[in-house]
């Protein structure tokens, strides 16, 4: 922790006057799912050209008053993040490398000409959430509750141009195991039609609008049959970029791991830095560079590609076992999950959740 990362704002707190019972949130979290059921509070902040930040508030959890005209609703500038905050045996309450989604909430911002929120001010935020609903996470080995700041242009102007008003706000989301039943690996469709992001586009911010896109090639993979979207580089059409909500991984060789490189087309994930890491750690070379279909098929054809994996904060890291495609597939449906892939993911989720020794320094009490 730095200077820097001390909050400027101080939170006014108004408690939920009727928050769940503690049979209605054991209820919930028995079967959180994704994404469905929210605790009790939520944390706004207000930003204005002229005041900056302020007016920071821990509040009931409830609907927003949004005037039809918010440029939000008609342009689409809005960033959001996602983490994860995990329960550990004693009962306290860790998130997972904060900082670095801050970090990115700020990069995202800047492409979307929204204002930075100070990285201690985004740190505090996630804090008091949890300090009025530690209950909400989860108890058990793989549950977790799930963090979404995110932050709107709300200013009432249809002109197109940077709004003079934001809003950012904390809302937090209880989240069962993402595998039931042991990880299984997934079918991923390699989308030949559309492209996720361009260059100079907005590929690397974690804006709403990249995920409009993906919903319609995302629908075309599970008509197929598969979990997730494989997006290529649109310049060439040749290299891997991510798929709709991870970053992807190969193993060649037994001993060297690569990734395309972030050169702006693709998120820079949290969960792919800290594979890069843990992969160096156990003395794995790691590339990252431009990998094309053409190695993929010849890699997987000659058994120089061994395992394929893909990483986010979401299902941590999943074996892939095939990419199909409207004209070919690669790989099969039957590929068992790989030795590494495995490996590597119980280490990250044995520290994520307290299992495990926390030798980068990666886990944040909140
Ligand atoms: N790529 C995309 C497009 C994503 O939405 C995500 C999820 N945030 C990731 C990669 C993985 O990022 P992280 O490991 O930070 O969750």
């Amino acid at each position: 922790t730095t200077v820097s990362d001390a909050p400027a704002l101080s939170f006014a707190r108004t408690l939920n006057s009727s928050p769940a019972t503690t049979e209605e949130r054991d209820a919930v979290l028995a079967n959180p799912g994704f994404g469905i059921y929210f605790s009790d509070h939520m944390v706004s902040i207000d930003w204005t050209v002229e005041s900056g930040w302020h007016d920071a508030r821990l509040q009931p959890y409830g609907p927003l008053q949004l005037d039809p005209g918010s440029a939000v609703l008609h342009y689409g500038q809005e960033v959001f993040e996602g983490l994860k905050a995990y329960r550990h045996d004693d009962g306290s309450i860790w998130t997972f490398r904060p900082e670095k989604n801050a970090e990115r909430l700020q990069r995202s911002a800047r492409r979307l000409a929204l204002p930075e929120l100070p990285v201690g001010d985004f740190l505090a935020s996630l804090k008091q959430v949890i300090s009025v609903d530690a209950a909400w996470v989860p108890p058990g080995d793989d549950g977790s509750l799930y963090l979404r700041p995110f932050m709107i242009a709300n200013e009432t102007f249809l002109g197109v141009r940077a709004a003079h008003t934001v809003a950012y706000y904390v809302i937090a989301s209880p989240a069962g195991p993402y595998f039931t039943g042991g990880v299984t690996p997934v079918s991923i469709w390699l989308s030949t039609q559309y492209s996720r992001a361009g260059r100079g586009g907005t590929g690397a911010a974690k804006c709403g609008g990249n995920y409009a896109a993906s919903l319609l090639p995302q629908e075309e993979a599970a008509q197929n049959g598969c979990s997730q979207v494989l997006f290529l580089d649109a310049e060439t059409g040749q290299h891997v970029d991510e798929l709709g909500g991870m970053n992807v991984f190969f193993v060649m060789g037994g001993d060297t791991l690569v990734t395309p490189a972030t050169s702006g087309s693709i998120l820079e994930g949290v969960t792919r830095d800290s594979v890069i890491q843990l992969a160096k750690d156990r003395g794995m070379t790691v590339e990252e560079r431009d990998i094309s279909l053409d190695e993929w098929r010849d890699g997987v054809d000659s058994g120089r590609i061994t395992e394929i994996f893909a990483c986010g904060t979401a299902a941590v890291i999943t074996p892939i076992a095939q990419v199909k495609s409207a004209d070919f597939t690669i790989g099969s449906a039957d590929a068992p999950a790989g030795d590494i892939t495995m490996a590597l993911r119980k280490e990250l989720t044995d520290i994520q959740h307290g299992r495990a020794e926390d030798r980068h320094g990666w886990l944040y009490r909140l």
